[in-house]
């Protein structure tokens, strides 16, 4: 066996526990980074303008590349050609997917002819998503690492529980870009619900209702033993707190019959007029009445108009958190906690509803823009190696297979595999006409998989009725670089196929691991002489089902003496193979055999005679 010693924690992480490893927020509207210091997570200030939060826009100057951030977002009125804003909208996306998106953007997304994914063009140059993804990263790790006073190179960034794979590689990518090394890319209600310490406990399913600027998601979790699995997830990605700007703005348009040439002169009077709708929009996070005066019009707004105003948009986020539940099937009193996120979530009148539909209090103790990151924070520190009883692992530390005929483990990927990792295997049936296979996956080095961890089960149902060894059942395990297990089974004759999400860390600690490989060290010759016996019985089951169908299927042929000796031996190999005696159930098998070998030649002749019989050949 290849190397026994547990030294499979991070390896090459655990080394360089000394730098610190940031965790990003990159968000469609404005991007964080943080850090745990001292066992604390924060969010790191720019000290210009003392906000942890920075919109994620990107001004390309003429001559000096490009600027991130609030100078960047005041340009989006005075240059807006040169300003790019939104960009995670078109992460990881082909042009098959923009026609939705490019109608709300203001700059030029085009069509290259190059290749699939989407460009943007700005001065004449044409930049991927990934690109400007880039720049907003290295802004954001040139933030951290003047507050640090020293360089950074590894991070942890979040991105929504919908991303696609493709989306989450773009990311991935940009992170490279940015001179970052991304140890994980991880769900951002997964990070809001680590900032609030969820994950430690029993079992649990929770709520994560994200409301921002322009995108509302609700994703439903459930949480065992500190690994997170999405259980489903819903929304809509152009509903957020900029609708709400929008609906007073009209309602102030309608309430004091505002032209756009009767009020405000120049370029960014829709702009001004939109950022007082903001200010009374968050003046009503403390107050009742709002009332400013604006190029000589007083504007005018109480809470309950906005209320209702916002209405018919937080009914439909309600519509949303209903469908997550039914997808996930589950009711309002199954969900234990209800995570708040985004900066929209501070509407009294939102968090009053989401309390009143899933009838509990929320949970918004934690800024609800800085909670995605300093869960990220949370999760790089747990990658640093900082917070011990948590389990992350970049290899596979124990083999994974499945339970093959009579309890045997079937190795699909070794232990130490380095992940992400793809291997497969093709099956059959042992019974005639059989429908239905079980797909148990186990985790361990013995042979027989009652000795190792189950780790899950489920059946390929619908196989077409054809005779034992004909089906061929193609199992597939591959293991993402998070650690998620999928294990796909497919019967290639018909196509009929099932499969399953698995997280082999789930519950199992750096100890029973250990403990594990050193009972299969300790159990190998033992469990080699049982695997030996299993394979001889399986062999005889075999063997005896054959011969039986062979018996069936030539009876007329057959001589009585031959059918009787053969039974005779049949039942011989039955007695042995309900015994553990693997050398006398193989000299069964040989006997057996040995006898009906040649009397199978002989009806193979006489059957192929009866066919030839009359025809020229
Ligand atoms: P995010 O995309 O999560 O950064 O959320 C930004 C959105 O939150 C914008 O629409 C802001 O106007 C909104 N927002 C921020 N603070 C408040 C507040 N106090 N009350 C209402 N909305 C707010």
């Amino acid at each position: 066996m290849a190397r026994i010693s547990i030294d499979l924690k991070n390896g090459d992480l655990a080394n360089q526990a000394s730098e610190t490893i940031i965790g990003i927020d990159l968000g469609t509207t404005n991007s964080l980074v943080a850090y745990v210091i001292e066992g604390k997570a924060v969010a790191v200030k720019d000290n210009k303008n003392n906000k942890t939060l920075v919109p994620s826009i990107l001004h390309l100057k003429e001559e000096s590349g490009f600027v991130v951030g609030a100078e960047a977002h005041e340009m989006l009125v005075t240059d807006p050609a040169n300003t790019i804003y939104s960009v995670k909208r078109l992460l990881g996306k082909s042009y098959h997917d923009l026609e939705s998106v490019q109608t709300i953007l203001g700059y030029e997304v085009i069509d290259d002819g190059s290749e699939s994914l989407v460009k943007i063009k700005v001065r004449n140059k044409f930049y991927t998503p990934t690109e400007l993804s880039a720049e907003i990263l290295k802004a954001l790790k040139i933030r951290v690492e003047a507050e640090l006073g020293s360089t950074v190179s590894k991070a942890v960034i979040t991105v929504p529980a919908y991303f696609n794979d493709a989306q989450r590689q773009a990311t991935r990518d940009a992170g490279k870009l940015a001179g970052l090394d991304v140890l994980r890319i991880i769900n951002e209600p997964t990070a809001a619900s680590l900032a609030y310490g969820l994950g430690q406990k029993d079992e649990q399913i929770i709520a994560v209702y994200d409301l921002g600027g322009g995108t509302f998601d609700i994703s439903i979790l459930q949480i065992q033993d500190g690994v997170f699995e999405v259980l489903a997830t819903n929304g809509d990605t152009f509903l957020g707190g900029d609708d709400f700007d929008r609906l007073i703005v009209d309602f102030w348009r309608k309430e004091y019959q505002l032209s756009d040439s009767k009020i405000f002169s120049g370029k960014s009077a829709g702009q001004r007029l939109r950022l007082l709708a903001e200010k009374a929009k968050k003046h009503f996070s403390s107050e009742n009445t709002f009332q400013s005066n604006l190029d000589g019009t007083e504007f005018m707004l109480t809470k309950q108009q906005f209320e209702q105003l916002i209405t018919p948009l937080v009914d439909k986020t309600i519509d949303c958190c209903r469908q997550a539940l039914s997808d996930a099937k589950l009711e309002t009193k199954d969900i234990q906690h209800i995570v708040m996120v985004g900066g929209s979530t501070r509407v009294d009148f939102v968090k009053q509803r989401v309390g009143a539909f899933f009838k509990k209090t929320v949970y918004d103790n934690i800024d609800p823009d800085e909670v995605v990151a300093l869960g990220a924070a949370i999760q790089a520190d747990i990658l640093a190696g900082n917070q011990k009883d948590v389990l992350l692992l970049d290899i596979t530390p124990l083999s994974l297979g499945i339970e093959t005929m009579g309890g045997l483990m079937d190795t699909i990927i070794p232990r130490n595999t380095k992940v992400p990792s793809k291997a497969g295997r093709q099956y059959t049936t042992s019974i005639d006409g059989q429908k239905n296979l079980k797909i148990a996956v186990f985790q361990g080095e013995r042979d027989l998989v009652t000795n190792n961890r189950k780790l899950g089960e489920f059946v390929l149902r619908n196989i077409p009725p054809m005779p034992a060894g004909l089906p061929k059942i193609e199992v597939q395990f591959i293991i993402n670089a998070d650690g998620i297990l999928k294990v796909k089974a497919k019967e290639l004759r018909s196509g009929t196929e099932q499969a399953i999400d698995i997280k082999p860390t789930y519950g199992i600690s750096e100890e029973d691991m250990g403990r594990m490989l050193l009972d299969s060290i300790q159990n190998a010759s033992s469990d080699m002489a049982a695997r030996a016996i299993l394979e001889a019985k399986n062999e005889a089951n075999h063997i005896l089902l054959s011969t039986d169908k062979f018996l069936e299927q030539n009876d007329s042929v057959l001589s009585d003496l031959e059918i009787e000796e053969i039974r005779s031996l049949q039942s011989n190999l039955k007695s042995a193979s309900d015994g553990n005696d693997k050398d006398l159930i193989n000299s069964a098998i040989q006997q057996l055999n040995d006898y009906s070998a040649p009397i199978a030649h002989k009806v193979m002749d006489l059957v192929i005679r009866k066919a030839m019989k009359g025809q020229k050949v």
